[in-house]
Order: structure tokens, then sequence, then C-alpha cells
């Protein structure tokens, strides 16, 4: 039995990357699992030999970029409002998807 995703390394919301995370070592269990057919204890421990320094790395970014969601004071609070107010002017979007490249209709 193997845990995967949320269940084996959560990421937390703060990092993002969850469900990335979880879709990938999934195929990435298959792959290893593919590659030692007759020998699973090898699989899973070359599984966890490449997936943990991402999911950590993830955790590690998590753990930085936590005060972008969760302000710890009132001038933080104030400066996410200001970014969430620029983020939905139809100006800021428009040079946003030009620089995005994305088509107009795209929303
Ligand atoms: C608000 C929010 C925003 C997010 N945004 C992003 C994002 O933008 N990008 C990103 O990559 N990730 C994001 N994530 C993280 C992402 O959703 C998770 O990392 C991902 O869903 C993990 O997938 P999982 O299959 O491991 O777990 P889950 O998607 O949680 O699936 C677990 C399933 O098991 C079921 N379950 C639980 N207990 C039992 C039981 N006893 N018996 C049977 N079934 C059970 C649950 O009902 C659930 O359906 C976000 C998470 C949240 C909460």
């Amino acid at each position: 039995m193997v845990l995967l995703g949320d269940s084996a390394w959560c990421v937390s919301l703060f990092a993002g990357y969850g469900a990335s995370l979880a879709l990938g070592g999934a195929e990435l269990l298959g792959n290893v699992l593919d590659a030692n057919p007759a020998d699973v204890p090898r699989a899973l421990q070359r599984w966890e030999q490449l997936l943990r320094p991402v999911a950590e790395r993830r955790r590690r970014q998590g753990r930085r970029r936590k005060g972008l969601f969760v302000a710890s004071n009132s001038a933080s609070l104030f400066a996410r409002a200001q970014v969430l107010r620029l983020v939905n002017n139809r100006m800021v979007t428009g040079l946003m998807r030009r620089f995005l490249g994305l088509p107009e209709a795209f929303e």
C-alpha cells in the first residue's frame, strides 16, 4: 500500500501545486514500477528519491509564501487588498492579457 497526493506529502494550500504533484506523483509511481517490475521495494525507493526533493521544495515555498495568503498585520492586509483591486481592474487585466499573449475572450 502506498500513500499518494495530499495524504503523502500535503504541500498545503499555501504552496499550491498540490494537484499537479498528486497527478505527477501517481504517474511517476507507475513509471518506476514499470521500470522495476520484479523489485517493488527498489521501485518505491526510486520513487521517493525522485519525488521527495520536489515535494520538500514546494513545502518550503509554501512556508515562505504563506504571508501572501494569510496577512499577519493590517499593513500587509491593506497591501493585499490593493493588489486584488488592481487584478480586478479592466486596464490591468488587458495589459496582463497582452503581456501573456492571451486572446481577448480568455477569462
Ligand atoms: C482552496 C484550495 C485551492 C487549491 N488550489 C490549487 C491549485 O490552484 N493548484 C493545485 O495544484 N492544487 C491546489 N490545491 C490543492 C489540491 O486541491 C490538492 O493538493 C489535491 O486535490 C490533492 O489531491 P488528492 O487526490 O491527494 O486529495 P483530494 O483531492 O483531497 O482527494 C481525496 C479524496 O478522498 C476522499 N476521502 C477522504 N476520506 C475518505 C474515506 N475514508 N473513504 C473514502 N474516500 C475518502 C475525499 O472525499 C476526496 O474526494 C488547492 C486546495 C484547496 C483546498
